[in-house]
Parts: structure tokens; C-alpha cells; sequence
């Protein structure tokens, strides 16, 4: 029988955006659902944090940690991976953040009834600290079922040390339709380094998870659904999909009178009968100079409506693109808010680096992809959104290599199968038709909404 205490859950988010938005989009749907919150961060980023539950509510408090980094090369103030000078300090980055772990457990004492704690996979140390409390620990680790399923097939099979080049083609064991190449993983799973601090770091994160009361999945039963059977089949902690997160988004950005420079400009683009094709990867994506370019040009002559969101890149080469294409494009530099940009009806395309929440959003906002995979779990989404669940195409590389060059060639021609081609309809099509699939899992009494019922009912009968 469920307790009558009161759920209250303690989200931990990892210090990166795009670990932090689906855990803000975990905290707006458990306080949809009666749940009561403590959100842990630190200092620096807790405006983030803050504006994004500008309506004030009782039912959540956030609380910020000292994060006592001590990495050389990385200075002091620094408490977010998109702000580190390059992502080589990452490791390091990541391991830091175990100085918290005082800290939290000081505050955790302060807390009086925690149901449970969901806390990113990196964070692996709080499962200790979680065990210490008798508090049954969740982790969200941000990954597809069909990213973690092939690279727990992939790794548990050691099958990466198999092939002579980075391009051949494995079948996975388990899905044998799905072909993968070396390239499609991080170095950490490549098998051919001795152990380091990267790998250390890895398998502490996969012990922990393992080790925890369950794993939360940014994901659905009906996206995926035999990617996370295997999961909940082969793993120690159960997989419970209770997303896709994006479509727990309940509040209105603040300021929605003064409407961002962007959405003004695509509302113009509606206005005009114009359809836009929108651009961006991410929050980390390092790109070369050349690439840069390559990119420009491309977007330029693909004649397509263009808005490209760059983070992080030299300026002057979109300086230029700007005043080449004037009204036709908008390029932008600041933070934006993406799922708004991509629920905008002027949108109709996405070139997306395939980073897993850049997935979600574009299927909660019905919007097929041009896949461009550049690192982390990111060429696997890839293969997910082109090869599985078909809602994208791919970008053409020069050498036909996961994450090998584009040429401004190659990229006009993609763009313009998506936006205008036979193939774009297609991905069009089924896009439409896996973000109803979506909705109605977020729904009430849809499979995301029960899995979510079941795990509250779950930990308050363990929690009584
Ligand atoms: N994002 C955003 N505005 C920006 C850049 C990124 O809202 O200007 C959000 C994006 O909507 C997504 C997250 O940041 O929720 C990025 O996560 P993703 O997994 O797509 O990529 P990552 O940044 O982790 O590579």
C-alpha cells in the first residue's frame, strides 16, 4: 500500500546544459504530478536554473553547492562544461566534482523525508551518499535505449577490437540489422588504450548506475520499444522511460512581450509564406575553422530560409555569411531557447549534431533532421534517427566516414533534399507521425504517464 508522506524528490543535474535541461524538464512534470522538489547546483549555475522556474513555487528549492574545482587549466568560476577552455579538461572536470560530496550529504541531512534522489549518471559518487541515507537513488544518464543498448552490446562483446579500420562495419550482437564502425563511439569504448582516468571515470559511472534503484530514461516505450525491453531485461536497474521530457514543458518563457529578435524575424518568415530550415549543434560542438566555412557557403547557396545558432566559433566567417544573405538568414549568438525556436510553424527542418535532447525536441516539435554527428553518444543517434526510427537524413562526409568533412557541396544538396526533396517528405511524414506518438505518451494514461505513476508508487511504498 502506498505511504500517505508526501513525495519529495532530489534532482542532482550534472553541470552541462544538456544534462541540466532534461532533469529542469524532470522537475517541471513531477511538480505537474503533486511531487515536491530540492534541485541541487552550485553558485554559478543557479540563474540558469532559477529562470527556468521564474513562477514561483513552494514545491521546489534549489540549494547550491561550493564546487571546489582544483584542475590546472581550468579557472576559478568555471562550473559548466560548455565554459571549459577546451573539452580535454572534461575528465577532470568531471571527477571534481566528488569535492561536493560533503556538502551534499550536509544538506541532505537537513532535508527531512527525501522519497528518493535522481542525480546524473556522472554523478556517480551520490549513489554513496545516497546509501549512507538509505535513500533509494534514481540516475539519468540522457542516452537513447538504442545508444545504451548498442553500446552495452557493443562493449560487453568487445566487438570494436574486431575490425582492421575505423569504417568497417560491425553487426551488433543482439540487433544484428543494426550496423555500427568504430567511429560511431567515443576513444574510451575503442578497446585499444590501456586504462586511464577516462576509462576509470566510465566504469565508475556504469558500476553506480548499475547499482542504483533504477535509471531514468529520456525516452518512450513506443520509440523504442525492444532498445528498452533489452534494457530492462539485461540491466540491475530498471529503465523507466517517462519522456520524452521536452513535452513536460508547462511555463511560458518569461518576457513573452518582448519577443526575442529570432522569433520575430520567423514570424516574419510565416508572414512571407516562407518555410526555415534551423541550424545549430548544440552546446559543446568544437568546429574547425574550415568546417566553419564549408558550412557558410553551403547554407548560402542552398537559397533556403536559414537560422544558425553558433556557440563558441570564430566570427568573422559568420560575420560575412550575415551580410551576404541578409534578410534570408538570421545568424545568432546567444543562448536561445531552442524548443521554442523548433515549435515555431515557420520551422520545417533541423540540422542537428543528433545531440540526444536536440532529437527530442525536433520529434516533440514534429521536425525531421539532417543529421551531423560530431562526438559522444551523438553518431549513434544518428544511425537511431536515419537508420531506426527515420526521421532524418544524413549529411554526405568526403570520405564517407562518420564524422568526416563536409563540403559546402555536399551540405546544399542535403539541405535542399530535405527541405524540398522526395526523401524530406518522407522523414517529414514520419516525424509528424512519431511526435503524435509522443504526445500521446506524455498524456494521461499514455505509457510515459503511467511509468511515471508506477515509479512514485514504487519508492513511496520503499520510502514508508
Ligand atoms: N540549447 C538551447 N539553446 C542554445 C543551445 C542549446 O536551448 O542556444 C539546448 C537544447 O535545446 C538542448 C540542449 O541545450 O536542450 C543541448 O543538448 P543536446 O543533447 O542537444 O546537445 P549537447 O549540448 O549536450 O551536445
Amino acid at each position: 500500500m502506498a505511504s500517505t508522506r508526501h513525495p519529495h524528490f532530489v534532482l542532482f543535474p550534472f553541470m552541462s546544459k544538456g544534462h541540466t535541461i532534461p532533469l529542469l524538464h524532470l522537475a517541471q512534470l513531477l511538480l505537474s504530478r503533486g511531487v515536491t522538489i530540492t534541485l541541487f547546483t552550485t553558485k554559478a549555475n543557479r540563474p540558469f536554473i532559477a529562470h527556468f522556474f521564474h513562477r514561483h513555487s513552494d514545491s521546489i528549492s534549489i540549494v547550491d553547492l561550493p564546487f571546489p574545482i582544483q584542475v590546472e587549466g581550468i579557472p576559478q568560476g568555471i562550473e559548466s562544461t560548455d565554459k571549459l577552455p577546451s573539452m580535454s579538461f572534461f575528465t577532470q572536470f568531471a571527477t571534481s566534482t566528488k569535492l561536493m560530496q560533503p556538502h551534499f550529504e550536509q544538506a541532505l541531512e537537513k532535508i527531512p523525508h527525501v522519497t528518493c534522489i535522481v542525480s546524473d549518471g556522472f554523478l556517480s559518487w551520490t549513489l554513496e551518499s545516497a546509501n549512507k541515507f538509505g535513500i533509494p537513488r534514481l540516475s539519468y544518464f540522457g542516452m537513447s535505449g538504442y545508444s545504451t543498448a548498442v553500446t552495452q552490446q557493443v562493449a560487453g562483446n568487445r566487438l570494436l577490437s574486431g575490425p582492421e579500420t575505423d569504417d568497417d562495419l560491425i553487426a551488433v550482437t543482439g540487433f544484428p540489422w543494426i550496423k555500427v564502425t568504430r567511429n560511431d563511439f567515443d576513444e574510451v569504448f575503442h578497446q585499444r588504450n590501456p586504462m586511464g582516468p577516462q576509462q576509470d571515470f566510465v566504469m565508475e559511472v556504469i558500476i553506480a548506475m548499475a547499482n542504483s534503484y533504477g535509471q531514468i530514461m529520456n525516452s518512450f516505450y513506443e520509440l523504442e520499444p525492444e532498445f528498452l525491453d533489452y534494457l530492462n531485461r539485461e540491466s540491475k536497474a530498471k529503465a523507466w522511460s517517462v519522456g520524452p521530457l521536452p513535452l513536460a514543458v508547462t511555463e511560458s518563457p518569461p518576457n513573452v512581450d518582448q519577443k526575442p529578435k529570432w522569433i520575430s524575424w520567423l514570424d516574419q518568415k510565416v508572414a512571407q509564406g516562407c518555410s526555415v530550415l534551423y541550424v545549430a549543434f548544440g552546446s559543446q560542438a568544437e568546429i574547425s575553422p574550415k568546417q566553419l566555412k564549408a558550412i557558410s557557403n553551403g547554407l548560402e547557396e542552398s537559397q533556403v530560409n536559414f537560422l544558425w545558432v553558433v556557440r563558441k566559433y570564430e566570427t568573422h566567417v559568420v560575420d560575412e555569411l550575415q551580410e551576404r544573405v541578409g534578410e534570408r538568414g538570421m545568424i545568432v549568438r546567444e543562448w536561445v531557447d531552442q524548443l521554442e525556436i523548433l515549435k515555431h510553424e515557420s520551422v520545417k527542418g533541423f540540422v542537428s549534431h543528433c545531440g540526444w535532447n536536440s532529437v527530442l525536441e525536433s520529434i516533440c516539435s514534429e521536425v525531421p533532421i539532417l543529421a551531423w554527428p560530431m562526438m559522444a553518444d551523438q553518431p549513434l543517434n544518428a544511425r537511431m534517427v536515419v537508420e531506426e526510427i527515420k526521421i532524418g537524413l544524413r549529411v554526405e562526409t568526403c570520405d564517407g566516414s562518420v564524422k568526416g568533412f563536409v563540403t559546402s557541396e555536399g551540405l546544399k544538396k542535403m539541405v535542399k533534399e530535405l527541405m524540398e526533396g522526395e526523401k524530406g517528405k518522407e522523414v517529414r511524414k514520419k516525424a509528424k507521425e512519431i511526435g503524435e506518438a509522443a504526445k500521446e505518451a506524455m498524456a494521461e494514461g499514455g505509457s510515459s504517464w503511467r511509468i511515471l505513476t508506477e515509479l512514485i508508487d514504487d519508492l513511496q511504498v520503499v520510502r514508508n
